[in-house]
């Protein structure tokens, strides 16, 4: 019998709108059977998420997604089955955090500037865990009717020559790997299609990401198009990269995403999951 995967999911510990133990009861009732918890930068939800999992047919996938720099760009490092405990991994998501922290009030400082005043407040009131993310300020710049929704939030503000973005200075690439590799676990790049990089770029980073000691892609994503989909299952087979599949849910008020409906694998892609050894359900 073949198991349904959604290996990347966020809950209120980073920018998700579902407590960790709600999501993991919605992943149940969509016939999930295997759910990877990958918080940004976080691993604050896996406790509730795996005690809730531990009654349900449904194994937890330990996982987080570490936040990189490379090249000046933003990338996405997801980590699977990484041991929460994990003294290095915790201690380098921690450098990360204080990153963060500033940056969200230097965010705040320069909406300000804009002429829209208390926004750091304003995003701390829809962040539910330690991590105050962008999505946070988004939501503060709707619910204030500066935008309408959030993706035009990213349209107007937050990011390169808008107000209130701040330059991302997150992980170098083989930090983020090595911390994940060093907590057990195996490094996927995340959602590729969605990076503004050429082809040969991606080839670029993909070469470098492998060479750290990265494993997978993150050929199915609630964020590809069939055509990336397509796209990047061949650039894994030509790179002998795994595949890995996951929505990226961040909670129901994006209709367009939704746990676990998303396509499966394309042909002749190795799954992430291959060699696993999940203990049974109800268990972890
Ligand atoms: P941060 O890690 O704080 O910089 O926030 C990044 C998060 O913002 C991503 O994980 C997404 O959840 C969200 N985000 C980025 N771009 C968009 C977009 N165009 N529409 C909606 N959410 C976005
Ligand atoms: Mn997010
Ligand atoms: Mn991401
Ligand atoms: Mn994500």
């Amino acid at each position: 019998m073949s198991l349904h995967y959604d290996l990347h999911t966020h809950s209120t510990a980073s920018d998700g709108s579902l407590a960790a133990a709600e999501l993991v009861r919605r992943a149940h009732a969509a016939g999930i059977d295997v759910l990877a918890l990958t918080d940004h930068d976080s691993l604050d939800g896996l406790a509730e998420a795996r005690a809730a999992a531990a009654g349900l047919p449904l194994r937890l996938v330990c996982g987080v997604e570490v936040s990189v720099t490379w090249s000046g760009l933003t990338v996405h490092i997801v980590g699977l089955n990484v041991d929460p405990e994990n003294a290095a991994l915790r201690a380098g998501l921690a450098t990360l955090q204080v990153f963060r922290d500033w940056r969200a009030e230097e965010i705040g400082r320069r909406l300000e500037k804009a002429g829209i005043p208390g926004a750091y407040a304003g995003a701390q009131g829809f962040a539910h865990g330690r991590i105050l993310s962008r999505t946070h300020f988004a939501h503060f710049l709707v619910a204030c009717g500066r935008a309408r929704s959030l993706r035009e939030v990213f349209k107007k503000f937050l990011v390169r020559n808008k107000p209130g973005y701040v330059p991302g200075e997150w992980a170098e690439l083989a930090q983020a790997v090595d911390w994940i590799r060093g907590a057990g676990g195996e490094a996927v790049l995340a959602h590729p299609a969605r990076y503004p990089l050429t082809g040969t770029k991606l080839r670029r980073l993909l070469q470098e990401f492998k060479a750290c000691g990265g494993t997978a892609l993150e050929v199915v994503s609630g964020s590809h198009s069939r055509d990336d989909t397509e796209r990047m299952a061949g650039i894994a087979r030509g790179l002998q990269l795994k595949a890995s599949r996951g929505s990226d849910y961040h909670g129901p008020e994006n209709p367009w995403v939704e746990l676990g409906r998303i396509p499966p694998l394309p042909e002749g892609c190795v799954p992430v999951w291959q060699d696993w050894d999940l203990p049974p359900a109800g268990t972890a």
